[in-house]
């Protein structure tokens, strides 16, 4: 019997279509969509921006390329004057570029900038919204969610827990919120301690904390505590506010609680503080929203200062940085918490890295006052459910945003991915 060869199959397939479009045109076809080694071929056309103000101050990168695929990301908090660091220095760096070649744009644009703030603040969390509109443009590009480019699936669903601010005790709205949370079937809460309008503080800037100010606080974490059962962790926020003695206090004050852990009762810039806090209690200290890179956080592992890391991924570098920040933690075994205050898109970018990182505790949601807009944000719809992301398998980030319900919350005077004229 003929057994028909790879050759003489493509023979004859050349001798069917052969007058149509040429031997030698139809074996190169052939040959380009049989190769392993097939890949897109991008390049970067141009890069926008679209600002919006839900909790905080959000701004929308949109990379658009010659292929006309485009990638999304989202960059927060640090995000003030975002676009004009993104239209003035990195748009012109990146087009023409090859957009999957993200770490080494990444690395250009960092290290282009050591003399101009490359080191945190506004310049790294610009360079965030651009890292995760490439991994967006990536994921889109390969067919693959981004995880899978980012080492491959944890876990199929990632944990959310919501933060709530702050609760009057036994009030009508402390119950309402503190029963929809319940009842939506969240696994863990955050609450704030720290309060400008404490009626027992004694200083209009100075936060060292009186003694009537701390019973405060600890009856505020207490009624929280005992309203949720023990299988719901509960997390509390200081929001940098405190000294050193303050921070002790309250940290030992909280011990009783068995808080998931305690957010940044000092400043964060300092770790040894930090640490000086650490060392006295057995109650988890966080740190993490205000630091940015690899860098800031190294300081933070080699200080001992935290038990618990929470890199805001929209701010802090994006989605490789935070899985480098989230594997050099695993180091020191100490959890990955990520901060997250941003839409359903950079919710569910932080996802992804959450996803494939192996010491990934919870991941913020921070939208409880904006159900509206959180619904209706992406074309997808929510996101969540009983708590928890079910990862999609979409390409990408793998949500789109729905432009008019986004478009409601447009920083006014600022484009909408329009081009921009200075
Ligand atoms: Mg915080």
């Amino acid at each position: 019997m003929e057994r028909k060869s790879r050759r003489s199959f493509l023979g004859a397939a050349g001798a069917a279509f052969g007058s149509a479009f040429g031997l030698q045109g139809l074996s190169a076809a052939v040959q380009a969509n049989s190769s392993p080694y097939r890949r897109p071929k991008l390049k970067i056309t141009d890069v926008r921006t679209a600002e919006v103000r839900v909790h905080g101050h959000q701004t929308h990168v949109r990379i658009y390329t010659d292929q006309g695929i485009f990638g999304e990301g989202e960059a927060t908090d640090a995000a003030d004057g975002a676009s004009a660091i993104i239209q003035r220095r990195f748009r012109r760096m990146l087009i023409g570029q090859d957009p999957l070649n993200i770490d080494f744009l990444f690395e250009r644009m960092r290290t282009g900038g050591i003399f101009a703030g490359a080191q945190g603040g506004q310049y790294v969390t610009a360079l965030t919204g651009i890292e995760i509109a490439l991994w967006d443009l990536a994921g889109k590009a390969t067919g693959l969610p981004v995880y899978q480019l980012l080492g491959g699936k944890m876990r199929d669903k990632v944990r959310m827990y919501c933060d709530s601010a702050r609760h009057e005790p036994n009030t009508p709205a402390a119950e309402e919120m503190l029963s929809w949370i319940r009842d939506e079937g969240f696994t863990a809460v955050k609450i704030d301690c720290d309060d400008r309008n404490n009626p027992h503080r004694h200083d209009p800037v100075n936060w060292t904390a009186s003694n009537r100010e701390i019973d405060y606080m600890v009856e505020r974490v207490g009624y929280v505590r005992n309203f949720f059962d023990r299988d719901i962790d509960l997390a509390v926020d200081g929001h940098g506010r405190f000294d050193v003695p303050s921070g002790r206090r309250l940290a030992k004050e909280f011990e009783q609680f068995e808080l998931m852990f305690f957010e940044e009762p000092v400043p964060a810039e300092n770790v040894k503080a930090m640490r000086d806090v650490r060392e006295i209690t057995t109650t988890p200290i966080c740190c993490g929203e205000n630091r940015f890179l690899r860098h800031g956080f190294t300081d933070l592992f080699e200080a001992n200062a935290v038990d618990v890391i929470m890199p805001d991924i929209q701010k802090c570098g994006g989605l490789l940085e935070s899985r480098k920040i989230a594997d050099a933690a695993h180091s020191y075994y100490i959890p990955f918490a990520p901060h997250c205050v941003v839409s359903p898109i950079g919710t569910m970018a932080s996802a992804h890295v959450c996803a494939a990182v192996p010491n990934f505790l919870a991941l913020e949601w921070h939208w409880i006052r904006d159900l509206d807009i959180w619904k209706n944000f992406v074309q997808e719809g929510e996101i969540f459910s009983k708590g928890w992301i079910e990862m999609p398998d979409r390409p990408g980030i793998g949500v789109t945003m729905n432009e008019e319900a986004a478009k409601s919350r447009q920083v006014p005077g600022t484009p909408w991915f329009e081009e921009w004229k200075y």
